[in-house]
């Protein structure tokens, strides 16, 4: 699984940092920065937790 993040459309609300910090950053601007290519399989429940409580549906999930 892949996650794919649209930096136009994200508004730098963090939420997916605070759902799983070790798939997520954020830029010196605030913007996602996605940190794993490959989700490994024990993290996905987070990673799709992210990509629901993203504000601007930033996250896609790519299969
Ligand atoms: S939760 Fe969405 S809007 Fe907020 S920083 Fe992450 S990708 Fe951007």
């Amino acid at each position: 699984m892949k996650v794919h993040a649209d930096r136009d459309v994200c508004i730098q609300s963090g939420n997916c940092v605070m759902c799983a910090d070790n798939l997520f950053d954020q830029d010196d601007d605030g913007i996602v920065v996605v940190l794993v290519d490959d989700i490994p399989a024990d993290e996905e429940d987070k990673a799709r937790e992210a990509v629901r409580f993203c504000p601007s549906q930033a996250l896609t999930i790519v299969d």
